[in-house]
């Protein structure tokens, strides 16, 4: 899936239908903070074009997930995070992504970030 679709939230919010707390924007991508963050920094970085997912990137959108990779590497600089960040992708129900339109998180803070997953209960042996 490709393009602007009016249903999803982060293309309104390209549109500018939507309001976004804007940190970065350029032809391709949007930077934003998170609504409800859950590090003391928690930027957004979406491609404008609709794509649902990871799982449906192609070798087509190759440059643009690169060019994704490096501004969260910049605005991380830019937002004082010099000890390091964590950079997240969810993807699809079991990634529990909540918001179907491709975006990176961006994390960090003063204090380190904890484990990965909260519980890794869930591993079978
Ligand atoms: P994910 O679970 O990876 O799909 O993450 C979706 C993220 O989008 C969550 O962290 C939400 O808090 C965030 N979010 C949802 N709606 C908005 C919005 N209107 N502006 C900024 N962040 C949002
Ligand atoms: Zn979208």
């Amino acid at each position: 899936m490709s393009g602007t679709h009016s249903d999803c939230i982060f293309c309104r919010i390209v549109a500018g239908e939507l309001p976004s707390n804007k940190v970065y924007e350029d032809d391709d991508l949007l930077a934003f903070h998170d609504i409800r963050p859950a590090a003391p920094v928690h930027l957004l970085v979406i491609p404008k074009l609709h794509l649902q997912s990871l799982a449906q990137a192609r070798p087509e959108h190759e440059a643009m997930l690169g060019k994704i990779m490096l501004r969260c590497a910049e605005l991380a600089r830019a937002q004082g995070l010099n000890d390091g960040f964590r950079t997240i992708i969810n993807t699809g129900p079991i990634g529990c992504q909540e918001v179907p339109h491709l975006h990176a998180h961006i994390l960090g803070g003063p204090e380190p970030l904890g484990a990965m997953l909260p519980s890794q209960l869930h591993l079978k042996r």
